[in-house]
């Protein structure tokens, strides 16, 4: 028997276009030749219109996916390939992200990676390397970095937290219960609230904004949720994001609620009411999504 998996209304969407939207048609334009590897393109995110178009051309805001696309681990949310030897990293890497950020019209990039637990510092110097080469060349271009755990290693964290980044993300993706079966088993939520706590260790409680992103609808309850976000700001999490988890494959976690629309909004409320800086939380929120504008309107105001 064949079985339909039917969305709801508000997790349907129309394709992102240009239209009207100047910022969006130019941000597209510019990219052309550069070379730049986006998750925004590569994964078809809906939410490319307004992460980079929106009326303020300075929070303008892309994904760049680095060090490869095959991970060593395998999460089972996650459809990236994985592999226990990925190819080497490409030298050359950080110094052409750098040079084409600076010549696209951003305000705010993310830089993300797939993990390397295969690397001995699993990433660290690679991440810092094209941290520091993008505030040289571009020092307004706004960056966040969303790392995975380096494995616990806490000095590995401090490489990348003292490399001249604005905003460190880290995200526990889910409830410390569901965790075992959610995220791969070297991941523990207990490991990951230490990532971002060794961050503001670093970097001063002042210094730097720490960001986590959760996905609802792999089966947790309103407790746990709860829990997740008061042990979030025992390490002085700033920013927190929800978003509906999406099965990417019938190999991966089955989708167990669709939460709607006012559940997320009520998340968000329940968010800024426990200290979180801002949240961003709906139906197809990424921990990307609109990372500029909230920045801008939230840290720099
Ligand atoms: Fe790109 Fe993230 Fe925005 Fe999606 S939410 S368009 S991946 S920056
Ligand atoms: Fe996907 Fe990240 Fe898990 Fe790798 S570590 S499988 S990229 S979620």
């Amino acid at each position: 028997k064949r079985t339909i998996t039917r969305l709801p209304e508000w997790l349907k969407t129309p394709i992102p276009t240009a239209g009207k939207n100047a910022n969006f048609a130019k941000i597209k334009a510019d990219l052309r030749g550069l070379n730049l590897h986006t998750v925004c393109e590569e994964a078809r995110c809906p939410n490319i219109g307004e992460c980079w178009g929106g009326s303020n051309k300075a929070a303008a805001t892309a994904t760049i996916m680095l060090m490869g696309d095959t991970c060593t681990r395998g999460c089972r949310f996650c459809s990236v390939k994985t592999s226990r030897a990925p190819p080497p990293l490409d030298p050359h890497e950080p110094e052409h992200t750098a040079e084409a950020l600076a010549r696209w019209g951003l305000g705010y990039v993310v830089l993300t990676s797939v993990d390397r637990d295969d690397l001995a510092d699993g990433g660290a110097r690679h991440f810092a390397e094209t941290i520091r080469k993008i505030k040289q060349k571009k020092p307004t271009l706004l960056v966040e970095a969303l790392t995975g755990d380096f494995a616990g290693d806490l000095d590995m964290v401090r490489i990348v937290a003292e490399s001249g980044l604005d905003v460190y993300a880290h995200n526990v993706e889910t409830v410390e219960n569901l965790t075992p079966y959610v995220r791969d088993r070297k991941a523990t939520f207990r490991q990951s609230l230490a990532v971002l706590e060794h961050v503001k260790k670093v970097r001063g409680q002042e210094g730097i904004i720490t960001k986590t992103s959760i996905m609802l609808g792999l089966g947790e309850t309103e407790d746990e949720i709860w829990e997740a976000l008061r042990e979030l700001r025992k390490v002085d999490v700033d920013v927190v994001t929800f978003g509906q988890y999406m099965r990417p494959t019938k190999r991966h976690l089955k989708v167990e609620k669709y939460v709607t629309p006012d559940e997320f909004e009520l998340w968000r409320q329940r968010a800024l009411d426990l200290g979180f800086l801002y949240c961003a939380s709906g139906p197809l929120v990424r921990s990307s999504y609109k990372a500029g504008e909230a920045f801008i309107e939230n840290v720099l105001r």
